[in-house]
């Protein structure tokens, strides 16, 4: 079966059953991880583990903290704010999507929120029509937009401002330059483990400036180390072990091939249908990771081509709600045979008499 939901997300199928292996013993102590105490030795070694291997993937700098928190990416909308943004301030906002308009909702609960640029869920705004405001607490956008399927290529150009970004759906998907970031925060639930964990890589002059009314679990300074509270301790177990697994396989330049890739067949596919399928999406905005289709001419038969779909094994193509059609998440644990065989049934199931 192939899964192409937009999240939770497919696992590499080694570290599901290295997980497995592992869940009622792990490494011979007696125990699984669920059941130890996140002080303990072992899941000391496990936790260190994870940070190392993930500092290594993106080589993030040593003036950048690591976090793994709790409360998912939709935390960090409110802690963001909170830990960065001084009461009265200004905090600059991109919205190219719903998580980005998600995110500066929130964030107008905490600062004076400036929408520096609003595409049009097509197409990322050009650089000349922003907005930013001098002397803004930061610039917040989000790289990938799962649901519209709309991804920025590297990090957008946000002057001297601190760049905040949202990389839930597309971290580790490729090597990001961390050192332009003031911070970045990803939800694993897509490319790197099971819901339940976020992460937060901050700059250390970031970290230690919360509100006095910030709630201490989404404090980075108490929360730096991880261990305040108890952490999702298993969640953070098969990020490490999928760390490991993108550090086999060579790393992120090794990761983005594979994904480039993966997301041309099925692009190519939409390209090869003479305007049967369309992507919504301008081509120099459209996703690696998500990627919405359409039938233009005859919508009525999407939902047929969904569950034709799941008949033949390739499950959740259905589109987000709020944009309709069909959505092909392609994150990193899905294989080249699953986009292939998506990309064949596109064809046939495009040929047919009307
Ligand atoms: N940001 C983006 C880009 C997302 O795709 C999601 C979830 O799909 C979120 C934020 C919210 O993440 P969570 O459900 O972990 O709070």
């Amino acid at each position: 079966l192939f899964n192409f939901s937009a999240g939770p997300a497919v696992l590499p199928v080694s570290v599901l059953e290295e997980a497995q292996a592992d869940l009622l013993n792990w490494r011979g102590c007696g125990v699984s991880v669920m059941e130890m105490s996140h002080r303990g030795k072992e899941f000391t070694q496990i936790f260190n583990e994870a940070e190392a291997d993930l500092r290594e993937l993106l080589a993030i700098p040593e003036n950048y903290r690591v976090l793994f928190l709790q409360a998912g990416a939709t935390s960090q909308f409110s802690a963001v704010p909170l830990n960065l943004a001084p009461a009265g301030a200004t905090v600059d906002h991109i919205v190219t999507g719903s998580w980005s308009k998600k995110a500066a909702e929130e964030a107008g609960k905490y600062a004076a929120v400036n929408i520096v640029a609003k595409g049009d869920n097509k197409s990322i705004p050009a650089r000349e029509q922003w907005n930013l405001t001098p002397g803004a607490a930061y610039v917040h956008y989000c790289d990938n937009e799962t649901i519209q399927g709309v991804e920025f290529r590297g990090a957008p150009d946000a002057g001297a401002a601190t760049l905040v970004a949202d990389m839930s759906s597309n971290f580790c998907s490729k090597p990001v330059d961390v050192a332009k970031y003031g911070l970045i925060y990803a939800g694993a639930q897509k490319n790197i483990g099971p819901a339940g964990v976020v992460v937060v890589i901050a700059r250390e002059d970031l970290v230690g400036n919360a509100r006095p009314e910030t709630p201490a679990v989404l404090d980075y300074k108490v929360m730096e180390g991880s261990l305040y509270n108890t952490p999702p301790c298993w969640s953070i177990y098969v990020c490490g072990l999928v760390f490991k697994h993108m550090l086999a396989m060579g790393g992120l330049e090794a990761v983005q091939a594979a994904n480039e890739a993966k997301a041309a067949v099925v692009y190519d596919a939409i390209a090869a249908s003479s305007g049967f399928y369309a992507s919504p999406v301008a081509p120099e905005a459209r996703s690696m990771m998500n990627i919405p289709f359409t039938i233009p001419a005859r919508p009525e038969l999407e939902k047929d081509f969904v569950a034709e779909a799941a008949m033949r094994g390739m499950v959740q193509l259905k589109g987000h709600r709020s944009v309709g059609g069909m959505r092909a998440s392609v994150y990193n644990s899905m294989p080249m045979e699953g986009v292939q065989q998506l990309a064949t049934f596109m064809q046939e199931f495009a040929s047919r008499p009307a």
